[in-house]
């Protein structure tokens, strides 16, 4: 493998030290391995998640139920978009892709050996490496990156804005979520939350073409944003009683099915109230402590499934298409793009959440 005249020695990257300890550096370009490619990054979307692993949660950092799943000396950044630099000839082929190509990577490097890899569950694979969370995967807040050979990767259009182009991973997820949903035509379907993850469930929910969709949040202009992403109904839950409408529009019964993207403990005891009797309610988010909950609501009264869904596995194809096709608002969604040294910026900008959608970051 050669490697391009024009390729850089050193680079910038964002280094996770440890919680609250992310820092601007110049560090040496990767190289791709064998049946790897390097990639030149064009955008890094800032997930909640990163702003919950910069703050330490246990989720990432660990505590009395689970190990620590996040390293440190990580280059965080797992929802991007790059171009590949370089290449050899077995990954050339392994992903159908060429030097020059536009590409995302799944944000998910399966073990391909463990219980679940095996059998096509990859999104739970064992050891868990993603993208920007461990050192056998670093991410994209970066110049460039690589693409290991273990990793799923799909093309996308050169045309969109590298913003735009890097949502597929957001998108994935939320359509993951409403898969696991079931969604039928004659449900309604109420998704909580109108952030990122939120409006793309609103988005998916829409193209399960069912009666309704209902889209909840607290700010009205995130609620505009989710009647042009396909809501038909938006409310605001910090203005009308939630669970009142929606019996009023439902005959008395409740909602079919609660998709939940807030990471608000309130929004998991709304939904289970939200719901008729046998429903279905799935949860997304990432807490940031626990959620309590009265069970017998699940139980007794009302016979619920309870569903979670994690990354966006078998989504992506989707997730690209719905993209590229314009259906999406997406200037409207990626609302603000930062040059890389503006990292702590972005994250408080998403830590705030009041004026961003999406905040990207611009290598
Ligand atoms: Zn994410
Ligand atoms: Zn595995």
């Amino acid at each position: 493998m050669s490697t391009p005249a024009d390729l850089p020695t050193t680079m910038n990257a964002v280094i996770c030290h440890g919680p609250e300890n992310y820092e601007l550096q110049q560090i040496p370009v990767p190289t791709a391995g064998p049946g790897e490619a390097l990639v030149r990054v064009e955008a890094v979307g800032i997930c909640a998640s990163d702003l919950k692993c910069y703050h330490g949660a246990a989720k990432f950092w660990g505590d009395a139920n689970r190990p620590a799943w996040a390293e440190t000396e990580v280059i965080p950044g797992h929802e991007f978009v790059g171009t590949v630099v370089q290449l050899d000839d077995v990954a050339a082929e392994r992903w159908g892709i060429a030097v020059g190509d536009r590409v995302v990577s799944e944000q998910i490097v399966p073990c391909w050996k463990c219980r679940y890899c095996l059998r096509g569950q990859y999104w739970m694979c064992a050891p868990h490496d993603m993208f920007g969370f461990k050192r056998r995967t670093p991410g994209a807040m970066a110049e460039y990156m690589v693409y290991s050979a273990d990793a799923l990767v799909h093309k996308v259009s050169a045309d969109l804005p590298p913003a735009h182009a890097a949502f597929a991973e957001p998108l994935a997820c939320s359509l993951h979520a409403v898969e696991r949903a079931g969604i039928t035509f004659e449900d309604v379907v109420v998704v909580a939350g109108c952030g990122p993850i939120g409006l793309g469930m609103v988005a998916g929910a829409k193209a399960k073409n069912p009666a309704l969709v209902v889209a909840l949040d607290v700010a009205e202009d995130k609620l505009a944003l989710a009647l042009e992403c396909g809501a038909d109904l938006a409310i605001n839950v910090a203005k009308e009683d939630v669970v009142a409408r929606i019996k009023e529009l439902t005959d008395g019964y409740g909602a079919d099915v609660y998709i939940e993207g807030t990471g608000h403990p309130s929004a998991v005891s709304q939904g289970l109230n939200v719901l008729r009797k046998l429903g279905t309610y799935v949860e997304y988010s990432v807490f940031g402590s626990d959620v309590t909950v009265d069970w017998s609501i699940i139980s007794d009264d009302k016979e619920l499934n309870v569903l979670g869904a994690h990354l966006g596995p078998y989504c992506w194809p989707a997730a690209i298409r719905m993209i590229e096709s314009g259906v999406l608002p997406m200037d409207k969604i990626c609302t603000h793009q930062l040059p890389l040294a503006e990292f702590q910026k972005g994250l408080d900008l998403v830590a705030s959440g009041k004026e961003s959608v999406k905040v990207s970051l611009i290598p």
